[in-house]
């Protein structure tokens, strides 16, 4: 029975090309994935910024609240002013006021710096909602092109998952299965090609005559090192001759 090289070397082309695609497809959503967490890291910036200005706007109604307390505590201590009897009452409840508005002067002086820290909050704010919009749609995009590709391989994929459908049946049974076999064994790759004297995939020597035989393409013969389907392949310029000589009328087009 002869051997199909030709068949078993395209369905090895169709194989890899299955199985980088489907690398490539399985690698996507770990991608948008990322790019989910970009969105949310951009939304969590925002976040950030306005739970700093609630705390800001806590702590100033705090502050108000003791300014408040305070002048409530001088106007009381001013009503008292009316009913001193001796002098040094009335300095001591003076001296009380005026640490009293001391304080308040203190704590107005923090409410107006916590005022200027709000609006750079309020800035704050704005950035990053500007900023988590532009990173919206940029990251948008990047999806739609994520979801482009994937469906293009998809494509890709559905097409060479039918050649390989009829390509099986071509295959005798028996060739067939020692390429799957071989292929399992070795991540998919079970055919090497030969285009000098040596397994293009493991760089093994091939014996003269193993050679001899590789060439004549009567028999399957596997690689001694790695064990592969070895498939000979003329060098390219040899082919290139031949075909010349197929078609003596051929015009060369590089000397055209
Ligand atoms: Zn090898």
């Amino acid at each position: 029975m002869d051997i199909e090289f030709d068949k078993l070397k395209r369905l090895q082309d169709v194989d890899s090309e299955i199985n980088s695609i489907s690398s490539l497809l399985e690698a996507i959503p770990a991608g948008l994935e990322a790019i989910d967490q970009q969105i949310k890291a951009a939304s969590d910036v925002v976040s950030h910024a306005k739970e700093k200005l609630s705390v800001n706007q806590k702590k100033r109604r705090d502050l108000e609240g003791q300014v408040k307390d305070n002048k409530a505590q001088i106007a009381k201590f001013k009503r008292q002013l009316n009913d001193i009897k001796t002098n040094k009452e009335y300095t001591s409840l003076l001296k009380e006021i005026e640490e009293s508005q001391q304080k308040v002067d203190k704590v107005e002086e923090e409410i107006l710096n916590e005022m200027i820290a709000a609006d750079e909050i309020e800035k704050e704010i704005k950035a990053a909602h500007q900023k988590r919009a532009e990173e919206e749609l940029r990251l948008k995009k990047e999806k739609e092109v994520i979801s482009q590709n994937q469906k293009e391989l998809e494509g890709k994929k559905q097409i060479l998952v039918k050649e390989r459908e009829s390509l099986i049946p071509q295959i005798p049974s028996d060739q067939l299965r020692l390429y799957l076999r071989i292929s399992k064994k070795m991540n998919g790759v079970g055919m090497s090609p030969v285009t000098d004297d040596f397994c293009s995939l493991c760089q093994m020597r091939i014996r003269p005559q193993l050679l001899n035989e590789l060439v004549e393409k009567k028999k399957i013969i596997l690689c001694e090192a790695c064990g592969r389907i070895l498939n000979w392949q003329k060098p390219r310029d040899e082919e290139e001759e031949e075909e010349k000589a197929d078609n003596p009328n051929k015009v060369d087009d590089s000397t055209a």
